[in-house]
């Protein structure tokens, strides 16, 4: 088993070399084959070349230094790409998580796909990421339907399949085991431990729960109705235009059989503001439904994830 351990960082000139130092150690004691690949997301600070200096040290480490700030997401998604082992495992850089968890999800994943850490005794602020954390991930298992206690967990571990098949953007990296376990991954949970941050600034505060929701809206649609729009626009086009009709008929017989003026009256704007948009909502609907035949088509994207197949080889 080949690990590659993937480290995003951002303005952590402070912790960088304690980090490298506590990772190694814990890795060597492992004895296994590994790699480090350090993901400098566009650092105005020092961290790069502190980097570079370990990096000639010890050729265990790859450094990819990206050319701005794209964020921890990117950084992971950078990290992903180029990660060679057969085990990939993610983690914060700025001494947050223990790499002295990394064996107990190495354990775990022989019997599982994906294996997400869980801060149990979270050392963050309490009101500005504690609370507004404790009901995302409330919010994020209701929604997705997978049960877990912290996602927003940077320290877990991938089987190489699992994340070389995936696509990330915007805020993602926190549904990865939502997405995943959709395409029929085993994903577990284990408790690690958490450290308050001692060096350098947290990059977020409370405007990320914003994205985290707004993010969290496109996993759903997509997981639900990405590839038929129509379903979930459809209904409630047909149901808002249905309603306006029956209003209108009714203003329409008032008018037309009793010969009561209907101009001034606000039942009509209603009766016409649903038929238009259930007309709207379901030319949505269809223009989505065009949009996905360009997507998977264009790229040749299946509608399906294959685990493997068994059989003579097909070309
Ligand atoms: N990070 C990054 N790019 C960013 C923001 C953060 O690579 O744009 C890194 C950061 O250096 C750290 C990790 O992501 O290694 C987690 O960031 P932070 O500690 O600020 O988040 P928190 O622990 O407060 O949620
Ligand atoms: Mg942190």
């Amino acid at each position: 088993m080949t690990v590659s351990i993937v480290v995003p960082l951002y303005n952590e000139e402070e912790n960088v070399d304690i980090l490298h130092e506590r990772l190694r150690e814990a890795l060597e004691q492992m004895g296994l084959e590994y790699e480090i690949l350090y993901v400098d997301d566009g650092s105005t600070d020092t961290t790069l070349s502190k980097l570079e200096a370990i990096q000639l040290k010890d050729k265990r480490v790859v450094v990819l230094s990206l050319r701005r700030n794209f964020g921890q997401t990117a950084a992971f998604a950078a990290g992903f790409d180029f990660a060679r082992g057969d085990i990939v495992v993610t983690m914060d850089g700025d001494l947050q998580n223990d790499p002295k968890d990394i064996p107990k999800m190495l354990e775990l994943i022989k019997d599982y796909d994906l294996v997400s850490g869980w801060r149990k005794k979270r050392k963050d602020p309490f009101f500005t990421r504690r609370v507004p954390s404790i009901l995302a991930n409330w919010v994020i298992s209701k929604v997705t339907g997978v049960k877990l206690h912290d996602y927003g967990c940077s320290l877990k571990a991938y089987r190489r399949d699992v994340i070389k098949n995936l696509k990330l953007y915007g805020e993602m990296h926190r549904f990865i085991p939502a997405v995943a376990s959709w395409y029929g991954v085993r994903v577990a949970e284990v408790e690690t431990t958490h450290y308050p941050r001692l060096r350098g600034k947290s990059k977020y505060g409370l405007s990320r729960t914003v994205k985290v929701i707004l993010d969290l809206i496109t996993v759903k649609f997509l997981q639900s109705f990405s590839t038929k729009p129509l379903q979930f626009f459809g209904p409630i086009g047909l149901f808002s235009g249905a309603m306006g009709f029956l209003i209108s008929l009714y203003l329409s017989i008032e008018k037309i059989f009793i010969g009561k003026p209907i101009g001034g009256r606000p039942l009509l704007l209603l009766g016409v503001l649903l038929i238009i948009v259930g007309i709207q909502l379901i030319g949505m609907g269809l223009l989505g439904e065009m949009l996905v035949r360009v997507y998977h088509e264009s790229q040749r994207k299946p509608i399906y994830v294959i685990k493997k197949v068994i059989g003579p080889e097909i070309k």
